[in-house]
């Protein structure tokens, strides 16, 4: 049996089918048999005619009275059948299948599943599966659903998963060695596989679940530490001169840094001095003062002879680290530049011949630094600010441009631990856990949307005070159009209808960076005085004369993401004010509001957006940063997830290079994951 053999060869897969497949991102027999269901339909449990309730979908085994009639209805015939138990009678009814015709015999029994109406006791059931009272195709069991079928129906679909199974059945190599499955009490892979399709009792599907969970987990959380491993121990990084000083940066700063800046410094510091290539993840909350850190760890690296490279999700950003960075390392001989793509072909060319001659120090840009055409003369560390934009992969591709260089990924989304290890297990961890001193909290309330009113003469009371206000747009499902039409309509009625004697803007994502940079510098200037906009202004951009953030449609975001979104008032010395205007009653909406106003704690939020989640939320903010799982759920499964991580910490100190002969499945599950890139 050959778990890479073409689905065209599996029985009742034809030509059209496995293009149907195909696009499934079915093309083997493994991947058929991982094509895991969404969900199930019990099936399995008969109920009498008497007991259905309206809008159940249920199982009734019954006789037909009557023959099936045509009946004709708005152009369209339609098939009704009366069937009969003890307890009732049903009208049954499908729409042009005129193939069922002579597919019941009078006075046989049948067993139906569909959707039961119940219409002041005339009970119909419409468009059900159905099977001889003996036969078990369609009904008496639990029948997966799978995702996405285009045009391959589920029932098609299950017909090719029996026959998938059947060749498999009792055959699979396992994959898993023997101690782990003992000592986790987990299943084997032949019954796992079997059931995870087709469970008899959803006992088994639990089982099964739970078995290739913890395989699909595991595999990734050791994939991960190897790849910390290997880091650490096969090859050689930059050892940063002990003699260059941290803190000839330091003292050019205009503040003095907060006892956890200076612990995460001395923590970077050490892992640039040493040997081992440097991979560190540092977390700090909004506004907890990363980017000095980053500044002294590229002052660090250009001093000792390198060259740094500091890459922003969007080129607002970019440009105002370039800002931050130059006011104090001009003075001190350090040539920073900016490289973002919406910079003069000429222009660009130059900054690069400079960039390849060395006579750049530090290179400051977006994504477009990862571009084949830019080469550092040496690169000594790679900075990436708000990581959770970019992927193990872009991580690595910008190593690359260096010979190991040393590699420092800043997020602020706080994340619990156990979720950290399975999304940055590769890295080390820093946490920045102290805000600088002088903080105002940011008073936040949160208001039903029938408040407008008052919220309006809010913000107009504060403008007249000569503060500025951001205006957050509803979040819009991943849909640039949409979130532009959005922001479109709320600037229109703002500037319009709510405040014509001020100067409102707009800013989305789609406008070219030259423009969306030129809007932020006006904001800065006090230019504009009601800024609207889409989430780009989430990440990092520092205007302390805004003291007023209003999020429209809060109830649309994560709890990290406006927790992120509220970090961009109260930066300066006046009194701040996030208000977030909610739709609906629902108590789930409620208590996330509540959590907001009551907290700025960063890491308590995001423990209580796990908790509260609605539609993965939480994710939100990390879009691409999300391993894909074919099976796992990082939520529902935190505790399989937990106990993955003690195993693989375990496994791994027991043996780091999975060398020993009791681990050789575990290597193979490894080296998979390697093989596809590890897609995190
Ligand atoms: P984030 O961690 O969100 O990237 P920033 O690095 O942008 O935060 O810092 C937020 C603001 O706090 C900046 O204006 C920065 O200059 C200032 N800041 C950083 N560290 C300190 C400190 N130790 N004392 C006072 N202000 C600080
Ligand atoms: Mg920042």
């Amino acid at each position: 049996m050959d778990l890479n053999k073409d689905v065209k060869y599996i029985k009742g897969v034809g030509p059209s089918r496995v293009q149907l497949l195909n696009k499934l991102g079915i093309f083997t027999l493994k991947d058929l048999i991982t094509y895991y269901p969404r969900t199930y339909e019990d099936r399995s449990r008969p109920k009498s005619i008497a007991e259905c309730i309206n809008g159940d979908e249920v199982l009734i085994e019954a006789i037909a009275c009557g023959r099936l009639s045509d009946v004709r209805l708005r152009g369209k015939t339609m098939q009704r059948l009366l069937v009969r138990d003890e307890t009732g009678s049903c009208t049954i009814t499908w729409f042009n299948q005129s193939y069922l015709k002579n597919k019941f015999e009078v006075g046989k029994k049948y067993k139906f599943y569909g959707k039961i109406t119940n219409n002041f006791g005339k009970i119909t059931m419409t468009s059900p599966t159905f099977d001889e009272d003996e036969k078990n195709f369609n009904t008496g069991k639990i029948i997966p659903i799978y995702p996405l079928t285009y045009q391959l129906s589920q029932n098609v679909l299950r017909r090719i998963m029996e026959g998938g199974l059947a060749e498999v059945e009792g055959k699979l190599e396992e994959t898993l060695p023997d101690y782990l499955l003992k000592e986790y009490n987990l299943e084997g892979i032949n019954e796992a596989t079997k059931h995870i399709h087709f469970p008899d009792k959803f006992e088994d599907f639990d089982i099964a679940r739970k078995r290739l969970v913890f395989e699909e987990l595991l595999s990734t959380q050791l994939a991960l530490l190897e790849l910390k491993n290997s880091y650490l121990n096969d090859e050689k990084g930059i050892r940063f001169d002990k003699n260059v000083k941290m803190s000839d940066v330091i003292n050019k700063l205009p503040f003095k840094l907060t006892k956890a800046q200076i612990r995460v410094l001395e923590e970077i510091d050490n892992n640039m001095e040493s040997e081992k290539p440097m991979n560190q993840l540092l977390q700090g909350d909004v506004g907890s003062g990363k980017t000095v850190v980053a500044m002294c760890a590229a002052y660090k690296a250009v001093k000792c002879g390198y060259q740094a490279a500091i890459m922003a999700p969007t080129a607002i950003l970019a440009s105002q680290h370039l800002e931050n960075f130059q006011d104090i390392l001009q003075e001190l001989d350090i040539k920073c530049e900016l490289l973002i793509s919406g910079i003069s072909k000429k222009k660009k060319e130059e900054l690069l011949e400079r960039l390849a001659c060395g006579d750049i120090d530090i290179l400051i840009g977006t994504h477009a630094i990862i571009e084949e055409n830019v080469i550092f003369k040496n690169l000594g560390l790679v900075v990436t600010d708000e990581q959770h934009r970019f992927g193990v992969k872009q991580r690595t591709r910008i190593a690359e441009k260096g010979k190991n260089p040393d590699v420092l990924v800043m997020t602020a989304t706080p994340i619990p631990r156990t979720l950290a290890l399975i999304l940055y297990g590769d890295l080390d961890i820093s946490i920045i856990d102290e805000l600088p001193p002088n903080r105002k909290k940011v008073e936040t309330f949160a208001v039903h949307k029938n408040m407008t009113e008052r919220i309006n003469a809010f913000i107009e009371k504060q403008i007249q005070e000569g503060r500025q206000a951001y205006i957050v747009c509803p979040l819009v499902e991943e849909n640039e159009e949409l979130d532009l039409k959005s922001v479109e309509k709320l600037y229109e009625t703002y500037q319009k209808e709510v405040f014509p004697q001020y100067k409102v803007e707009y800013i989305h994502g789609k406008m070219r960076p030259k423009e969306k940079e030129d809007i932020m510098e006006r904001f800065k200037l006090g230019k504009i005085d009601i800024l609207i906009s889409t989430t780009v202004i989430e990440v990092g951009v520092d205007v302390p004369n805004s003291n007023i953030m209003v999020i429209e449609n809060a109830e649309r975001f994560g709890l990290a993401q406006l927790h992120q979104l509220r970090g961009r008032v109260g930066r300066g010395d006046y009194q701040s004010y996030c208000i977030l205007k909610y739709e609906g009653k629902s108590e789930t909406v409620k208590e996330r509001m509540k959590v907001m106003c009551h907290t700025n704690d960063g890491f308590i939020i995001s423990e209580k957006d796990l908790e509260l989640r609605g539609s993965g939320d939480f994710f939100g903010t990390m879009q691409h940063g999300l391993p894909e799982f074919k099976i796992a759920n990082l939520f529902e499964d935190m505790p399989i997830l937990k106990s993955v991580q003690s195993a693989a910490v375990k496994i791994l100190q027991d043996d780091p290079k999975l060398e020993e002969e009791k681990n050789i499945l575990l290597k193979n599950l490894v080296k998979d994951k390697f093989m596809k890139r590890i897609e995190i």
